[in-house]
């Protein structure tokens, strides 16, 4: 008999600022699910975002870990040092014929925007692969943005390699064309929840790379997990609505689906004023204020 596999857990912080109490909860539950299951956790840094990630922040989380009393595997996977990894993947997606360069401004977008859907009302007729929108009322993605009208779609589409090294230019995921390509009815498991229907058409044609970026954290997450065989995503409830959008990158680059689940975000615990106020405050400070680590894990309702 074979003896049943190890769960791999991992806690994904990005290096833009210091570890505050929510990043402790998530740390210490991925790491005590990993513990008390006799499973494995790692520690992966998040810095795709060259320009917003400080090593000085990547040496706190670090510190701020092992001072809490986190133990993590080593090496640790750091974004910055696998861009190939993005770039295949990418890759697998131009072949697809999944991709498409933008070079629309913030502005070019609103204006867009505005247009392309109101003048859907008038005619009712849609390109064939335009994902349909309440064109009155257009709701904007699951984290507020407004869903791209799709401008640049018809453009010609040389490879993303070539792209990408011309510069100013987005790569953007054809949604109406993925979701040709995945079962409808695509779902993923949540922890105490079961099967959650994906939607990904809710993020419209999200934007996968842009030459400052060589790849959205949408696509970052999906291969690190695949290739950390990462079997349990526990993050923030933030995060719930992203996952539709994994589940069909992996569904399209044929990888390993982990079981989510996605946990409450401290911020929203209860609480006095004092206790409310101490919860917003990074790891550091409350050391620089004397608190010990037990209390700091006492902070966040785990051991
Ligand atoms: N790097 C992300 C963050 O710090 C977390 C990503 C994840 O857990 O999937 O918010």
């Amino acid at each position: 008999m074979s003896a049943p596999s190890r769960r791999v857990f991992r806690f994904a912080p990005s290096p833009n600022g210091y570890l505050h109490l929510g990043h402790a909860f998530s740390a210490l539950m991925n790491f005590n699910l990993a513990r008390e299951g006799g499973g494995r956790f790692l520690l992966r840094i998040e810095d795709i975002d060259r320009a917003r990630s400080k090593p000085e922040y990547e040496a706190a989380i670090y510190e701020d870990l092992a001072w809490l009393g986190l133990d993590w595997e080593r090496p640790v996977r750091r974004q910055s040092e696998h861009f190939s990894d993005y770039a295949e993947a990418l890759e697998r997606l131009d072949a697809l014929g999944l991709l498409y360069p933008c070079d629309c401004t913030r502005g070019d977008i609103a204006r867009h925007a505005l247009r392309a859907f109101s003048s859907e009302v008038g005619t009712g007729s849609r390109e064939e692969n335009t994902i349909r929108h309440d064109s009155n009322d257009q709701p904007p993605d699951p984290d507020g943005a407004l869903l791209y009208p799709g401008t640049c779609r018809a453009k010609e589409r040389s490879p993303a390699r070539e792209i990408l090294s011309k510069g100013g230019v987005a790569l953007r995921l054809d949604m109406g064309a993925a979701l040709k390509l995945a079962p409808a009815n695509l779902t993923w498991n949540e922890f105490g929840a079961g099967a959650i229907p994906a939607q990904p058409e809710r993020w419209g044609d999200v934007v996968l790379a842009r030459k400052d970026t060589p790849a959205s954290y949408h696509l970052a997450v999906v291969v690190d997990d695949a290739l950390q065989g990462v079997t349990d995503v526990v993050r923030g409830e933030d995060l719930f609505h992203a996952t539709g959008l994994h589940r069909l990158l992996q569904h399209l680059l044929g990888l390993p689906v982990p079981d989510y689940r996605h946990h409450r975000l401290l911020r929203d615990t209860e609480g006095d004023k004092l206790s409310k106020s101490r919860m917003s405050r990074t790891l550091r400070d409350l050391r620089a204020e004397g608190a010990a680590p037990a209390e700091v894990r006492a902070m966040t309702g785990l051991r």
